[in-house]
């Protein structure tokens, strides 16, 4: 019986399973983290690809069986527990590559972008709509806080979309494989990273208003002296600006 409060819907297809793991560009050289393994079936595919596979799964029935399941493959190391307090900082350069949790889809990529310095990509099936907010670039109607926290930290790319009847049991919700590229250093330069962000959800708290309405809250006097400045027009809606627009204004504020 699946756990529904643990965001259990299951993967069996192979041909699915083995798409997932040619987008995630896996090689023989590789350590694999993967969060949930459920039935384990994306584990052993992870498993005969890469050099050595951490699984973590939190729920103690499935792991129970897990472990006998996977005993007899030798770079498999599973783990019983919740990944969101997963010490993913202490691991060498690594990728990640999972069938996730959707009611920790967000926690799951931000501890992963913001605390993982060898994060070299995840590749993560995730909600369809949430990856498309992920992707979204500017003057679209998806493109927010998430598009920008996500394209800050890497390069994301939805590589294919899953109908939901593939999974067992069958979800609400359509689902797509997101691979995010880290990026080596941050996309833009923000001198202060907390500010950068700020600046960012202040105006799409806002979003249909103009920006130098949308950015009155953060209560900064030299605002309208600084769009000038930047040649940004302060009657332009913040859902039109680009990362690199964002960053120069928090920059000059
Ligand atoms: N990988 C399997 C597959 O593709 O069929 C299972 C995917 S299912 C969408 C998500 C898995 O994550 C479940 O096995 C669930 O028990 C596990 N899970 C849920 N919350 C978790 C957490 N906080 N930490 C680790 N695993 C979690």
């Amino acid at each position: 019986m699946a756990k529904k409060h643990l965001g259990q819907n299951f993967l069996f297809d192979p041909s699915i399973l083995g798409r997932i793991i040619e987008a995630s560009g896996l090689t023989s050289d590789d350590l694999v983290v993967e969060i949930g393994p459920g039935h384990g079936r994306l584990t052993k595919m992870l498993a005969a690809t890469a050099r050595q596979v951490i699984a973590v799964e939190i729920d103690r029935d499935l792991h129970k069986i897990l472990s006998s399941e996977l005993k007899d493959f030798g770079n498999i190391e599973l783990i019983e527990g919740d990944v969101l307090e997963y010490p993913f900082e202490m691991l060498p350069r690594f990728k990640t590559v999972a069938n996730i949790p959707y009611y920790i889809t967000t926690p799951i990529i931000f501890r992963l972008l913001e605390t993982a310095a060898n994060l070299e990509s995840m590749t993560l099936t995730i909600q369809k709509e949430v990856a498309e907010r992920i992707v979204a670039k500017p003057c679209t109607k998806e493109y927010g806080v998430l598009s920008l926290a996500v394209q800050y930290y890497g390069e994301p790319e939805i590589k294919f979309l899953i109908p939901k009847g593939a999974f067992k049991p069958t979800p609400k919700v359509d689902s797509a494989v997101l691979h995010v590229r880290k990026l080596a250093v941050p996309r833009v330069a923000a001198k202060d990273k907390k500010f950068f962000f700020k600046v960012v959800r202040t105006a799409f708290s806002q979003r249909r208003k103009t920006l130098s309405n949308a950015l009155k809250p953060l209560q900064k006097e030299n605002l309208l002296a600084v769009l000038e400045a930047l040649g940004i027009d302060a009657k332009r809606r913040p859902e039109t600006l680009s990362i690199e627009e964002f960053a120069a204004i928090a920059n000059e504020l």
